[in-house]
């Protein structure tokens, strides 16, 4: 807001209010003074320094690509249940340091963490495409707990009643498994929810797949999950993501299974979204019914999504590689 040149705080108040309407052009701000409102149009494009560069649409989704005044490109996602409840789905960085061996994201390496406003901009610039957005996942591009201060500074905007006035209990920070920052979460009692992108409970395995298992295996997982849900009594969602041939066993089922034991967890079952230059194939029909009957079996509660948005990469894991490249214009 400093940016702006703003006199008086009640002016950046004006702002901020009209940009959680979706306004973010300067000349719409009627409460401001007719100067300032010439003013700022002519220095400044727009109230959100994001531009949306690409926008697909397919089955209710919609991805945005949105490109920053540094030339970086992020996406994120307006996703439907199809009963009228949107969710945000956001990105935390550009690309991705966690090299997760089953996502695209993963491919790109880190480029940097996002700030706090360019998290939120995503989240007004989603808005703007004219629904009211009711909830928020962290499970655009990026790691959400190694870009911590940023994410949790942006959530508090959301969160504010006079700014976006979303309930902490609607939104998710999903993570790989990166207990630090678990942690953290569990000591500041902020009853956001927690995903943890799970995929395998088979320490060999994910140490392969996710190499964030090698730094926190999975018993200090579950021990840093323990915690957080002693203290937020709160269900946890486990991201399961079914990789054909890998990790769709009855072993594996077990495992997670055994995993599952002493949290209060919900198995969320993805079966992998094809993504050409990662060396994975989706599990078939008869992988997931059979892991499905494994899991029902061994009591496990869990669900099935259906990743919508596929013919977009929007789906689960699928965001980003094109936005590597800096496009311009
Ligand atoms: S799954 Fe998440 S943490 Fe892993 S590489 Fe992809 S974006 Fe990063």
């Amino acid at each position: 807001m400093e940016i702006l040149g703003l006199e008086k705080p009640f002016q950046s108040r004006i702002v901020m209010q009209n940009a959680v309407k979706g306004i973010t052009d300067f000349s719409a701000m009627t409460s401001l003074p007719k100067a300032m409102r010439e003013r700022l149009s002519a220095e400044f494009r727009s109230a959100v320094t994001g531009r949306v560069i690409r926008k697909e649409e397919s089955d209710s989704t919609v991805k945005l690509a949105v490109r920053f005044p540094d030339g970086d490109i992020i996406e994120c996602v307006r996703l439907s249940d199809g009963s009228g409840r949107y969710t945000a789905c956001l990105s935390s960085q550009v690309g991705c340091a966690m090299g997760c061996a089953f996502c695209k994201t993963g491919t790109m390496g880190l480029v940097r963490n996002l700030s706090a406003g360019e998290i939120v901009e995503q989240f007004v610039l989603l808005s703007q495409l004219g629904e009211r957005i009711s909830h928020i996942v962290f499970m655009g591009m990026g790691e959400a707990l190694t870009n911590f201060t940023n994410v949790l500074d942006a959530i508090m905007e959301l969160h504010r009643e006079d700014r976006f006035g979303i309930s902490f209990r609607k939104i998710t920070i999903s993570t790989c498994g990166v207990v630090p920052g678990i942690r953290k979460l569990t000591e500041l009692d902020i009853p956001v929810r927690l995903a943890v992108s799970l995929v395998s409970a088979d320490d060999a395995l994910r140490s392969r797949i996710m190499r964030v298992n090698r730094a926190y295996p999975l018993q200090e997982l579950k021990n840093a999950l323990t915690a957080f849900q002693h203290h937020q009594e709160r269900r946890l969602t486990l991201e399961y993501c079914l990789l054909g041939g890998v990790n769709t066993s009855k072993e594996s089922a077990e495992e997670l299974a055994s995993f599952c034991r002493g949290l209060d967890a919900l198995v969320n079952l993805i079966p992998w979204n094809p993504v050409p230059e990662l060396d994975f194939t989706p599990p078939s029909e008869k992988e997931i019914r059979d892991f499905e009957r494994e899991l029902k079996s061994l009591h496990i509660s869990y669900t099935i999504r259906r990743s919508k948005g596929q013919s977009i990469s929007g789906a689960c894991g699928q965001l980003a590689t094109e936005t590597k490249r800096k496009e311009k214009g």
